[in-house]
């Protein structure tokens, strides 16, 4: 039974690494932002509520990041383990996963630094239905615009656009960074080099540490 996190600054490569390890390990990778991207798309109530946020690169108030958290690992398919992506990334959401009983084997902590993300997002793509990521020099897709997972299209997030990635990166650093010193004072914590390698290596990176 594996519990991970999976954190880091937006495209570090969390949900590209998340997508591997969870194939490799059998286990789920639970992502916030996909769950609340599909509810933006689905018009549901949590849509409603992020979506405003999620454009302006803000973040979700937490209460709707940890109800719909709980809601996703009560799900029969989290009993043997999971990777969350993309949460906790605040101090209230690493406490209400601790709060309800849920120790971490590791935190990954996918280290970029910010120069080598905005020029990274750039080039970001992802499936419009599926939301698998891409990147048009990095991790081409096999037919260009059109995933290779399911066949749908792939689309560039407004939130990837350079102004708001780098309030996203001010936003990670103020509100998301400070978890590392949380999770290593619980002797959790990983760095893994995010942007060293090939998307391989990274993979080769963080299967060592969790096999170590
Ligand atoms: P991501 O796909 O992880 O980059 O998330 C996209 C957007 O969804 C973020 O910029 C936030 O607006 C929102 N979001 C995703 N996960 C969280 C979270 N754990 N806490 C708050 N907001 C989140």
């Amino acid at each position: 039974m594996m519990k991970l996190i999976f954190l880091g600054p937006p495209g570090a490569g969390k949900g590209t690494q998340a997508a591997i390890v969870s194939k490799k390990l059998g286990i789920p990778s639970v992502s916030t932002g996909d769950m609340l991207r599909a509810a933006v798309k689905e018009g549901t109530k949590v849509g409603l509520e992020a979506k405003s946020f999620m454009d302006a690169g803000k973040l979700v108030p937490d209460e709707v990041i940890i109800g719909i958290v709980h809601e996703r690992l009560d799900k029969p398919d989290c009993a043997k383990g999971f990777i969350l992506d993309g949460v906790p990334r605040t101090l209230a959401q690493a406490d209400a996963l601790e709060k309800a009983g849920i120790a971490f084997d590791h935190v990954i902590s996918l280290e970029v630094h910010d120069e080598a993300i905005v020029e990274r997002m750039s080039g970001r793509r992802v499936c419009n239905k599926c939301g698998a990521p891409f990147h048009v020099a990095n991790n081409p897709p096999k037919v260009e615009g059109v995933c290779d997972a399911c066949g749908g299209e792939l689309i560039q997030r407004v939130d990837d656009k350079a102004e708001t990635v780098r309030h996203r990166l001010e936003v990670y650093h103020q509100e998301t960074e400070p978890l590392k010193s949380f999770y290593q004072e619980r002797g959790v914590l990983d760095l893994v080099p995010g942007d060293l390698g090939t998307i391989e290596e990274t993979t080769a990176a963080i299967m060592k540490v969790l096999e170590a």
